[in-house]
């Protein structure tokens, strides 16, 4: 069995616990979600910062087969989610939303 390495807080040098399981990860692209993860939310015990981890296999929300459930998660992220990265940290993302199932 692989040994799970576990995020550390660069701040505080604490190990983050997980503050909920199975949350979705969502990547929007001009306003339209296209691609989705499980994962789970961590929380440093210390600071409170938030991150996403331990992240499944994505579905691309693009796929005809899958268009309702993008529409579903359109739906969701009108509603609010917690934005993880808006500011371009990753390639062709304009913003990633945590979202509940
Ligand atoms: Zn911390």
């Amino acid at each position: 069995m692989m040994k799970q390495i576990k995020p550390v807080c660069a701040e505080c040098e604490e190990e983050y616990d997980i503050d909920r399981n199975g949350v979705i990860v969502v990547q929007v692209i001009d306003g339209e979600p296209v691609r989705n993860w499980r994962a789970d939310r961590m929380k440093c015990p210390e600071c409170g910062h938030k991150i996403t981890s331990n992240y499944g296999k994505s579905s691309n929300l693009r796929k005809p087969e899958n268009s309702k459930l993008q529409e579903k998660r359109k739906k969701q992220i009108e509603k609010g989610g917690m934005i993880v990265a808006d500011d371009g940290q990753y390639e062709d993302c304009q913003a990633l939303y945590v979202i509940g199932d």
